[in-house]
């Protein structure tokens, strides 16, 4: 049967093709990216996508909001619930408006924020140079121990004593440790400084309650959706009663206008997914999916900042191998192992061509592989780096990497008929 893509639109019918096809057929490990259920796909392809929503259930600007009111109820009562957090806002179009969204509801303009460096494992929205969030605050950076490459409470303090912050940052792009947020929020009440925690990469963990939540102690929590959560590309902010005002009205009006309300449909089912007794299996095996694949590459002599991992990611410091960050993530893209290069904490190398390569677990995890099949994969990445300029040995280990995917099938979308009859 054609699907109505194939049959208008036959260009780009063909290039998600290809694209879920480079889907299924490489190993993904970049720890930000996922798998969604295709119920999670429906959502963000239905007719949601159709309807203009501005405002907030019962307060809206546009009519016809019947169904578009008890949608997004559903999805805040869901996160509320999940997260057990005072208030929830689902609709921040990502992340990174999230953050800006939480800073905005929070400070003014020309305050200071103090966030984690990005070379040191923050995100861009922490206050990072090339980001608006430093051009409209003040920031300031804090830093991992570069020996030890864990982050420093009392550097962190000592630091925040001395700049004084409006508000304080707690959260990463790049860091394989736990996150200590109760000290954050005490370092925060010290200096009178709001705390935001930015879980967007382990939120899924956290609700899991494989990471001590930052719910307590974070006067908003800010988070994506399709990481380790599992949902659709989107954002959410949590917070306690007394800042939900501030926090709706800086998402809208304040930076956005009309939510996507497929995104919040389908955020909502995610978070359905999310409450249950499967998800908690699922956060665990990623994490011992994730102590094996590290376990295995420090047998074959690969050097990991902070010597391991506690979550969900790892990072690999290059230096010892002398092989640099990209050239390594480029061979691997080859064998069909996808994964990103970053810079480690105190890299001498310039950011654009850094000493690291950064790994997860959260996608594998959910085509099914288990330990096992994660020291494979550490085996693919030695005997890439092995033969970093052999691409001869590179294809065949492409080969090799096709043959475990076809044992593990990823969510396929239904405009494209499956070929397995579909899984879940
Ligand atoms: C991914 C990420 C973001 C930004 O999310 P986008 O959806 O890409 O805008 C913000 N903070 C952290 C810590 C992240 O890892």
């Amino acid at each position: 049967m054609q699907t109505a893509l194939e049959h208008y639109d036959p260009q780009i019918y063909e290039l998600i093709r290809q694209e879920q096809a480079r889907q299924s057929g490489s190993i993904r490990l970049i720890p930000s990216e996922n798998y969604v259920s295709r119920a999670v796909m429906m959502a963000t392809s239905s007719c949601l996508t159709n309807k203009y929503a501005e405002g907030y259930p019962d307060k809206r600007y546009y009519e016809g909001q019947q169904v578009t009111d008890l949608i997004e109820k559903l999805a805040r009562d869901r996160a509320k619930k999940l997260f057990g957090a005072d208030h929830a806002n689902v609709q921040p179009y990502s992340g990174s408006v999230a953050n800006l969204a939480a800073y905005a509801a929070l400070a003014a303009p020309g305050d200071t924020i103090m966030g984690m460096s990005l070379d040191h494992g923050g995100h861009l929205t922490h206050g990072w140079k090339v980001s608006l969030t430093s051009k409209f605050y003040q920031s300031v950076s804090y830093r991992v121990n570069t020996d030890t490459g864990l982050l420093d409470y009392d550097a962190i303090r000592a630091l925040a004593k001395e700049h004084r912050p409006k508000i304080i940052i707690s959260g990463a792009t790049a860091y394989p440790r736990l996150i200590d947020f109760e000290i954050f929020g005490d370092i925060a009440k010290e200096v009178g400084a709001y705390l935001v925690s930015d879980i967007a990469h382990i939120a899924g963990l956290v609700v899991a309650g494989l990471h001590k939540s930052p719910v307590p102690y974070a006067d908003v929590v800010s988070t994506t959706t399709h990481k380790t959560l599992r949902g659709p590309r989107g954002g959410m902010l949590l917070c306690k009663a007394d800042h939900a005002k501030q926090v709706d009205k800086a998402v809208f009006p304040g930076l956005q206008g009309g939510p996507h309300m497929h995104t919040l449909t389908a955020i909502a089912v995610a978070m359905a997914e999310a409450d249950t007794t499967e998800f908690v299996a699922y956060a665990e095996q990623i994490l011992k999916n994730a102590q094996a694949l590290a376990n295995k590459l420090l047998e074959y002599g690969f050097d990991l900042v902070t010597g391991g991992t506690d979550n969900h990611l790892l990072l690999i410091d290059l230096r010892n191998k002398d092989i640099p960050g990209k050239k390594l993530a480029k061979a691997l893209d080859r064998a069909r192992i996808v994964s990103n290069y970053n810079t480690v904490p105190g890299d001498p190398a310039p950011p654009f061509n850094p000493s690291g390569l950064r790994l997860g677990t959260p996608a594998i995890t959910t085509r099914g592989m288990k330990e096992a099949e994660a020291e494979q994969i550490a085996t693919f990445i030695h005997r890439v780096a092995e033969n970093i300029d052999n691409e001869t040995e590179i294809a065949k280990i492409g080969k090799e990497v096709l043959l475990l995917c076809s044992r593990f099938p990823v969510p396929e979308h239904f405009i494209i008929p499956p070929k397995d009859g579909g899984r879940d």
